[in-house]
């Protein structure tokens, strides 16, 4: 039980360093905590050949394929053609979601438009996931070899919202067996990174079965010990054998706020 997510962002703008893609970060901690796992998070321009073969090429290795961005109303949100033309779907107008749009237009005097409308586009064989801060929906696409796309906005409050109301408690239901890694996480002070590899490696520290992330940051390094739940013996003695060498520079305080 490993499966294995992607997240493919869509945007000129995050590739131009005028937005901060924060899609990576909010979907790799939600996956996290129910033990799924993202394991590659590329960001692509708003090109209909690039995503497509993007597309494709996340569906040949991954299990679940996050695709975000560029379904708004104007002429540069173009990932719905993309994505018909590369999963050979036809595009339909989903009836439910006009109606929700009319209704929010509708409590604010605004009249609908065929702009408006086009949000309301959906992928034909999709199952529509509601968005209730904003217009365009989301949608879940099953592909054979029991692959799920998932389709969301851009806006950081969108996706959220979506990924947090339909998307995880589905993926929750989905995959019961899933259980979130096993973390330890020591902080240390007074010393930097390669003269805390020179101690573990004089110590033989070579713990089995378990992923070790440095993480150093003006004067402290955090050393994060990660691994899967039936290994819960091996990272505690990792986690002694650790503090035991580097027992000089434990930040003990910093280590009460994060355990
Ligand atoms: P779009 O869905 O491409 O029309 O984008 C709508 C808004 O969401 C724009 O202001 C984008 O810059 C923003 N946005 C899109 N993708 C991301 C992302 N990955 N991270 C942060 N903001 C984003
Ligand atoms: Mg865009």
């Amino acid at each position: 039980m490993n499966k294995q997510a992607e997240l493919i962002s869509i945007g000129n703008e995050l590739l131009s360093g005028r937005t901060l893609n924060t899609h990576g970060q909010d979907l790799g901690a939600a996956l996290t905590a129910i033990g799924l796992q993202l394991v590659r998070d590329t960001t692509i321009p708003d090109d209909i050949p690039i995503i497509g073969s993007t597309v494709q090429e996340a569906l040949s290795r991954a299990d679940l394929i996050f695709i975000s961005g560029g379904l708004g109303p104007t002429i540069d949100d173009i990932t719905r053609d993309a994505l018909a033309e590369a999963l050979g779907q036809n595009i339909i107008l989903d009836l439910p979601t006009v109606a929700l749009i009319t209704e929010r237009y509708a409590m604010r005097d605004r009249k609908m438009t065929p702009a408006a409308e086009r949000q309301a586009l959906v992928l034909e064989n999709s199952i529509v996931l509601p968005n209730s801060v904003g217009a365009a929906p989301g949608q879940r696409i099953e592909w054979p070899g029991k692959k799920f796309l998932f389709v969301l906005p851009g806006p950081p409050h969108e996706f959220n919202a979506i990924l947090n109301e339909e998307i995880v408690p589905w993926l929750i239901h989905q995959f019961p067996d899933a259980r979130p890694n096993l973390i330890r996480i020591i902080q240390t002070q007074g010393i930097g990174e390669s003269d805390i590899v020179t101690l573990l490696e004089q110590a033989h520290f070579q713990p089995t079965h378990i992923d070790l992330g440095f993480y150093p940051a003006r004067g402290k390094v955090e050393i994060r010990l990660t691994t899967d739940p039936e290994n819960e013996p091996k990272i505690v003695a990792a986690e002694q054998h650790l503090l035991k060498v580097l027992e000089d520079f434990i930040d003990y305080d910093k280590n009460k706020e994060t355990t």
